[in-house]
């Protein structure tokens, strides 16, 4: 690329369609010409084992996970990412008493997911379970390579720079988000969330037993639905239709043995969210 001063002969640049330009204009960006995304990693399925809905029920609901997990180890590549769950409540709600910013909360949330992930990848350490750090997203092909099931916390790395929502000071984008954007980055053909229910349903199940089951369901037609509450975190969907890659991503009952077997070789077992064209 050949590199041109400014008319004012003071700002050496690389000529590109970018330059001179501030990024911000919505004509411009939508008239820029860009390659496709590339799919890093698009047989890795990522996983993630609920922090409240999974890990928190410990001895009773955690073996029988891992040891499907680790059934299917061979004939799929995961990554398996973690939740944080009551204990993030927990802190969150100290945190806010004390009138701690959205950015202490958030890193607090990354200090319990971390918990799960260390937990994890111990527990599975017999079949190559390791914890993994963000930055070494770009290691998988090696870790695949060698047999290992690599175990990594959820919370996107925002921490001090989670930005305040309009209302309160949870952080939006929490665990859920984080595997989304995760499967955004790999390019991932399989996004699993493993809960304890059997997916997304008109309303909380667990506060209205009237709730209706939904199957499926296209992601801008669940934000425009804007229900009250929902089984994965409100920004995933958004994130979802923006995705030039991902496709669907499935939520499941982790409880019902079989389940994440039959999710992982692409059955449908709970509910499928999928990008609306
Ligand atoms: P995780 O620990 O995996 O992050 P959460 O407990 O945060 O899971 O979220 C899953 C829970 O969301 C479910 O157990 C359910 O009680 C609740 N929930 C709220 N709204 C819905 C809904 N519309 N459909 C299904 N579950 C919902
Ligand atoms: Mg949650």
């Amino acid at each position: 690329m050949a590199l041109v001063r400014d008319k004012d002969g003071k700002r050496l640049h690389v000529k590109s369609r970018l330059m001179g330009e501030s990024l911000v204009s919505k004509e411009f960006i939508a008239q820029l010409n860009i390659a496709p995304q590339e799919r890093l990693y698009p047989d890795v399925a990522v996983v993630k084992i609920g922090g409240q809905s999974i890990c928190d029920r410990g001895v009773q609901v955690l073996p029988g996970i891992l040891k499907e997990i680790v059934a299917n180890r061979n004939k799929h590549k995961m990554l398996i990412v973690t939740g944080g769950g009551t204990r993030s409540r927990h802190i969150y709600t100290i945190g806010l008493e004390m009138g701690m910013p959205t950015g202490i909360i958030a890193r607090f949330g990354s200090m319990v997911s971390e918990q799960n992930a260390l937990m994890i990848a111990v527990l599975l350490s017999p079949w190559g379970g390791i914890k993994i750090s963000h930055s070494d997203i770009v290691k998988l092909p090696t870790y695949f390579a060698e047999g290992i099931i690599p175990v990594m916390h959820g919370m996107p790395p925002y921490d001090y720079f989670a930005i305040k929502p309009a209302k309160g000071r949870i952080p939006v984008h929490r665990t859920d988000s984080g595997l989304i954007i995760l499967a955004d980055l790999i390019g991932s053909r399989r996004v699993l969330f493993v809960k304890d229910e059997n997916g997304l349903y008109t309303d909380d199940p667990k506060k209205n037993p009237d709730a209706e089951f939904i199957p499926k369901i296209g992601a801008r037609d669940l934000m425009e639905r804007d229900q009250d509450d929902l089984v994965i975190e409100r920004p995933c969907l958004e994130i979802m239709q923006n995705s030039e890659v991902i496709e669907e991503v499935q939520i499941i009952n982790g409880m019902v043995p079989g389940n994440i077997t039959k999710a992982l070789a692409g059955e449908h077992v709970g509910t499928i969210i999928f990008k609306q064209k």
